[in-house]
């Protein structure tokens, strides 16, 4: 990680799970962000402690409330922001937050596929919208000429179980919800890549493994810490070829 720097970095769904260890990391890197911006639905209360303690002892954390489910929370979120970077651009945007449910297509009904996609795939494509402007910002003032997470970049959390191609050796969890709503994460991902390269801002889908989290169970693989600090390093060493892609957290590529 030596030589990176994320100025600054918001992270979506921060009170827990992956979004905390993001968070986490983030601060104790050698050269820590002069701004980390941890949102979560609800900063004052119970789910948000561990955020809180740390941002006590970290000037540079801010905690911003943000339910990305709820548009106008975001624009909220976006000028509360613009406010603290006080004419600073933001350097990379981490769309972490995400809900997963276990329906199959016999037990899915349309309430729930629209609160997946409101969360999954929807809140992403609001949230680039609205910090679009200090993205653009942080790329413009980069000296950096290349795409990199270090000017300015998009990070989608994504999954596996959203790539069509590998359905069949994982659909023993059918998932529907979650699986539909992370494909069409996966394919907003590739047009903003293709739309936002112009304006100098990098766009990836991150896969960080099976974790264990509320979401993953403690039956999953990895630990939040192995899979944060994977994705950490994975960051710095996108680049142009890899903008539009799905990588897991070692940074291999994940067809779609
Ligand atoms: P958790 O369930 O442990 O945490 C989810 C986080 O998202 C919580 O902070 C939760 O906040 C937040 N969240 C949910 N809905 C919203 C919303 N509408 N607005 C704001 N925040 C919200 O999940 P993980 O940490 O495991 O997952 C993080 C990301 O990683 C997700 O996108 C998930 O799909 C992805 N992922 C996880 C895997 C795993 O094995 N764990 C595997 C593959 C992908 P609150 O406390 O308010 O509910």
């Amino acid at each position: 990680m030596a030589g990176v720097c994320f100025h600054s970095t918001l992270v979506t769904g921060a009170n827990r799970g992956i979004g905390l260890g993001f968070v986490r990391h983030l601060l104790a890197l050698p050269n820590p962000p002069e701004w980390v911006f941890a949102t979560c639905r609800d900063p004052k209360g119970q789910r948000a402690q561990e955020l809180r303690d740390l941002a006590s002892k970290h000037p540079n954390l801010v905690l911003v409330k943000l339910d990305v489910a709820n548009p106008s929370e975001i624009v909220n979120a976006a000028k509360i922001v613009e406010g603290k970077l006080n004419g600073a651009g933001l350097n990379l945007l981490i769309n972490n937050a995400g809900i997963f449910t276990p329906v199959s297509l016999e037990t899915v009904d349309s309430e729930e596929m629209i609160r997946a996609y409101k969360t999954n795939a929807v809140g992403p494509l609001l949230m680039a919208q609205a910090f679009l402007p200090l993205l653009k910002k942080a790329a413009q003032d980069s000296k950096d000429k290349r795409l990199s997470c270090n000017k300015a970049a998009i990070i989608n959390i994504s999954t596996l179980l959203g790539s069509i191609e590998r359905t069949p050796e994982s659909y023993f969890k059918p998932v529907i919800s979650y699986r539909c709503s992370k494909a069409a994460l996966n394919m907003l991902t590739r047009c903003q890549a293709l739309t936002y390269s112009e304006a100098g801002i990098l766009c990836v889908a991150l896969h960080p493994g099976w974790v264990k989290t509320d979401m993953g169970t403690q039956e999953a693989d990895l630990t939040v810490d192995t899979s944060v600090r994977g994705l950490l390093s994975v960051l710095p060493i996108l680049s142009e070829k890899h903008s539009g892609m799905l990588l897991n957290w070692e940074g291999k590529a994940i067809p779609w």
